[in-house]
């Protein structure tokens, strides 16, 4: 095991084959991830796990906010939104998580696949982040979840700009898995097993595992974020408290100052939020498969 920069880890195997990434805590309190990460690391060192053929890269998004047990590092930049295409055509920035991006970003682009293991602030079922193709549910089948919340769009960062839209935007698949809420680790063994699921459809190990059992899939894009227009806004009752409520057209979601805010679709919110210029997503149920 090679390690090329600080927390990022280099696993070869004797022949060539399928590039495999692995990344937790890209946001620092985001312990599952993190914890799915180690875990690999120390069957790696321990002879555990074997890696046969083509690379693993194990990588620790973002040290310091890891250490610090915190979304990003003082100051915040938030390191998924660190990804613009170009981002290596650019001069540093000089800020911490653009130094790391930088570091990150080329193995990103060598890889077939990447997992970016994330959590969410507010309780919630697992679901993934990502494209709703084919070739992601190859991979996204290892990992327990009904729902796949895909951003064709780019209403969560405005452009192409977190791992998955990197690495897609570089022929790869990229994907996503949010965990559950942040500080919940009660699924580091579930996911680390699906990490292996995948190692072994890439021929990365010996086969020995099986898919989590199908269960429908429901597929959602994200279709606005909920912007206040007052310093003032909070959510109605029943909402804002974790990660996929459904709202119904019609329903009042919350307050901007004194108005209603009222939605015109049926749909979830997701990524609900304490405070800040972004309150929260709406997404809304599509059929799957339409992309290629
Ligand atoms: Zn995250």
């Amino acid at each position: 095991m090679n390690e090329l920069a600080e927390s990022i880890w280099e696993i070869k195997g004797n022949k060539a084959g399928k590039t495999l990434t692995i990344v937790g805590g890209t946001h620092g309190n985001e312990r599952t991830g993190v914890e799915v990460v180690l875990r690999l690391k120390a069957m790696v060192e321990s002879g555990a796990l074997q890696i046969k053929r083509g690379t693993l890269y194990l990588i620790l998004g973002n040290p310091r906010a890891i250490e610090i047990n915190t979304r990003g590092s003082e100051p915040f930049h938030d390191l998924n939104r660190s990804y613009p295409t170009d981002l290596l055509r650019r001069e540093p920035d000089g800020t911490y998580e653009n130094a790391r991006a930088r570091l990150i970003a080329p193995l990103l682009q060598k890889s077939d696949v990447v997992i970016d293991l994330h959590s969410t602030n507010k309780p919630s079922e697992p679901f993934l982040a990502c494209l709703h193709s084919a070739r992601h549910e190859e991979v996204y089948k290892w990992f327990a979840c009904d729902k796949i919340l895909a951003d064709p769009n780019f209403v969560l960062g405005g452009k192409s700009v977190t791992t998955d839209e990197y690495t897609v935007a570089y022929g790869g698949i990229g994907i996503c898995y949010e965990t559950g809420q942040a500080s919940d680790t009660r699924r580091v063994l579930a996911v680390a097993q699906g990490v292996l699921g995948v190692m072994q459809d890439l021929q990365i190990i010996a086969h020995k595992h099986k898919p989590v059992p199908l269960c429908e899939r429901e597929t959602y894009e994200l279709v606005e974020s909920i912007l206040p227009t007052t310093a003032n806004f909070r959510f109605a009752e029943g909402y804002g408290n974790h990660s996929w409520e459904p709202f119904y057209v019609g329903d009042v979601i919350g307050y901007d100052g004194d108005q209603p805010r009222k939605v015109s679709y049926d749909g979830m919110l997701v990524f609900p939020k304490e405070e800040g210029k972004v309150m929260g997503y709406l997404a809304k149920r599509v059929e799957a498969d339409t992309q290629p």
